[in-house]
């Protein structure tokens, strides 16, 4: 409460009661003694009986005076003690208000005095006035309400809560004489002024620390580019929605959604434009959802939309989500206009229904993520939802990683070689790995190489075919009839990117012996994709001691006419699914005979990989393409195969 008051509480009050105490006690001493001369004392004293009379007489009148003169003293004494103590009182009350003026007055901190029932500034002090920017009679010709931006029943609310002492900390925004409005924190007293009731608030700006905390809180929980919400608040709102499906039993939905082939934009017309592009996605995204749903970007050209309330039937619920998703799909995948150019991109969504706690986020998150790969598979701009199979997936995945790695300590691999045919003759081969499983026997590189490159064990794995291939290529050098082969590997863009790259292979050169003219390497368009200048220094490294270059795939990937011109390359290698249809389809055929003639062209040799039938062959022989690979001549085979394959020719 008031400071005063509390002041003259903790004065020592004066002691009038033990003085009191005193004189009783004495009083009732004195009694005793006169008792105790009682009349048979006074009668044997004075012999006469007139004297014995008065004498007790006497006695009698002098209790009477002794009593009165107690009384009186007692009196005296008792209304000095009460005179001394209200004036104690005064003095005190006003030594505290002196004080109390001279800590409002000179107080560094803004405080005012209002009166919680009209709202009226009674008073302020100095720092007050140089706060706000008003003068001290402008301010306490205000009321409340002029300052603080607040409506004027909640300010009404607020006060009746500090008058109450409920609250004694309030959060204001208060509007300064310049206009500027600022955030305040209050913190309120009620006290007793001049016989009225009010309010001391002594004021802190805070503007400051909330802007940084906004600041943090952006940076921590919004994604910078568009604004949406990052993973972390994600999560959090997951939870959130999760606890709340589970009291109401409305289902909830997470939908995954990744942009088809969002690299090339970025690629071809450089970062700022896929930039303008995820804000757009962003904006589009958030117009097709209702307020009550949560728009999260997790990061490159991935997002999240969560849908509450949806029914609680859970077919229902997949139909209202799908109906979101179809409208998603088609607002994402309309025209944009970027800058100069029009653009039009695709969306592949993954989804899947929860409610309450029956799976954890991050679950949640692999599961939608699940769903879109398998949208993506389906042909890209497609909705999948999440089917429990999917996961059996995941955990054969897990599985297969920890055996990979087992493999690559315990050196389970061994390579194939297919020959490569130029006009009959074998001139050199692929060499392709396989991994000897100690219970599955032989496992295609097809089902283990993409999750090696994902875990990036294709980088040891990688290692060891080169000098494996390296080590071959030196024995062959001592056999005349092998002598001439060369071998083809596949670098994965993984290891390509390995900063030692070009000396991990000129070391596997140097220490094997092999003649780099002899090794080629496999390179898969996917390289194209980014730091291109890098790929193409490290590629003149290598030619310049000699190493080949292929360009496997060709057709299928991103390809760019100014790139291809600027590497150091000799081989085109027209990817076996143009092969496979070249007498079928006219378009392989055409694109086939365009790779070649692009070969020719550039001055690059062509070979086509995948070529089974006779026909096919003299379909490329007649368009000009004379090296082949395929089982037409012979499949990937063991080393001694493979040699027995060129010596038998
Ligand atoms: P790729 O580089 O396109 O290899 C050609 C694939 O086509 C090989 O499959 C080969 O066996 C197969 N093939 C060859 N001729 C024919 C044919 O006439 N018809 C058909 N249908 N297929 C044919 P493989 O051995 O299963 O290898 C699959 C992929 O694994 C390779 O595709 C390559 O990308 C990757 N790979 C293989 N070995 C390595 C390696 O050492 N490192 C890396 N990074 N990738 C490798
Ligand atoms: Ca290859
Ligand atoms: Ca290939």
């Amino acid at each position: 409460m008031n400071t005063f008051k509390k002041d003259s509480q903790n004065e020592p009050k004066p002691k009038a009661h033990n003085s009191v105490l005193r004189l009783v006690s004495i009083y009732a001493a004195l009694s005793v003694i006169w008792i105790l001369l009682s009349d048979k004392v006074v009668e044997s004293l004075f012999a006469d009986q007139a004297t014995a009379i008065a004498a007790s007489t006497l006695k009698g009148w002098g209790f009477v005076a002794a009593t009165s003169l107690l009384l009186y003293i007692l009196m005296r004494r008792l209304t000095n003690q009460i005179l001394t103590f209200a004036q104690r009182e005064q003095e005190i009350l006003r030594t505290s208000k002196e004080r109390f003026r001279n800590l409002f007055e000179k107080n560094t901190s803004v405080m005012l005095l209002v009166d919680p029932i009209t709202g009226e500034i009674v008073d302020v002090n100095a720092s007050a006035t140089a706060y706000h920017g008003y003068s001290k009679a402008q301010l306490t010709g205000m009321r409340i309400n002029d300052l603080n931006t607040l409506p004027q029943e909640q300010i009404a609310a607020q006060m009746q809560r500090a008058s109450n002492g409920e609250s004694n900390l309030f959060i204001f925004t208060h509007r300064l004489a310049s206009g500027e409005v600022r955030d305040v924190e209050v913190h309120t007293s009620p006290i007793e002024w001049e016989g009225r009731s009010l309010l001391l608030g002594s004021v802190h700006d805070i503007t400051e620390r909330k802007q940084a905390e906004e600041k943090i809180n952006q940076l921590a929980f919004y994604d910078q580019l568009t604004g949406l919400l990052n993973r972390t608040l994600l999560q959090d709102r997951l939870r959130q929605a999760m606890a709340a499906s589970a009291r109401s039993g409305f289902q909830s939905a997470l939908l995954l959604i990744d942009l088809d082939n969002f690299k090339t934009l970025n690629d071809t017309h450089g970062h700022d434009m896929g930039d303008i592009l995820l804000q757009r996605v962003a904006q589009r995204l958030t117009e097709c959802v209702r307020e009550s749903d949560t728009v999260a970007r997790l990061g490159g050209d991935e997002f999240v939309v969560m849908l509450v309330d949806l029914s609680k039937d859970q077919s229902e619920a997949a139909v209202q989500a799908e109906l979101v998703g179809r409208k998603i799909l088609a607002t994402i995948s309309q025209n944009y206009q970027l800058r100069e150019i029009t653009y039009r991109i695709t969306p592949s969504i993954g989804a899947c229904l929860f409610c309450g706690h029956n799976i954890d986020p991050d679950m949640l998150l692999k599961q939608s993520d699940l769903a879109m790969y398998k949208a993506k598979d389906a042909g890209r701009n497609n909705l999948c939802f999440f089917e429990p199979d999917m996961e059996l997936v995941v955990l054969n995945l897990a599985k297969l990683e920890g055996e990979l790695r087992e493999a690559i300590e315990k050196g389970q691999f061994l390579i194939h070689y297919q020959p490569q045919v130029v006009e009959n003759k074998t001139l050199g081969a692929e060499a392709l790995v396989r991994w000897l499983h100690p219970e599955r026997g032989i496992v295609s590189p097809a089902e283990f190489i993409p999750l090696a490159e994902e875990t990036g064990l294709i980088l040891p794995v990688g290692q060891w075919v080169l000098k494996t291939a390296c080590t071959q290529l030196a024995l062959w050098a001592n056999r005349p009839e092998m002598a001439h082969l060369t071998i083809a590997i596949n670098v994965s863009a993984r290891q390509f990117r390995q900063e030692d790259f070009v000396e991990q292979v000129l070391s596997a050169l140097k220490k094997t012996g092999a003649n780099p003219a002899q090794l080629k390497l496999e390179l898969t368009e996917s390289l194209l994709v980014s730091h291109v200048d890098d790929l193409i220094e490290k590629m003149f490294a290598l030619k310049a001691e000699g190493v080949g270059f292929s360009l496997d795939d060709f057709g299928t990937g991103y390809s760019s006419l100014s790139y291809l011109k600027r590497m150091p390359l000799d081989q085109l290698k027209i990817d076996q699914s143009f092969v496979r249809d070249v007498l079928s389809d006219p378009n392989d055929a055409s694109i086939a005979k365009t790779i070649i003639a692009l070969a020719e062209n550039l001055g690059l040799s062509v070979i086509a990989e995948g070529v089974e039938t006779a026909l096919q062959r003299d379909f490329l022989a007649s368009a000009g393409c004379h090296a082949y690979q395929g089982y037409f001549f012979s499949r990937p085979l063991p080393i001694e195969a493979f040699e027995a394959f060129v010596l038998q020719k």
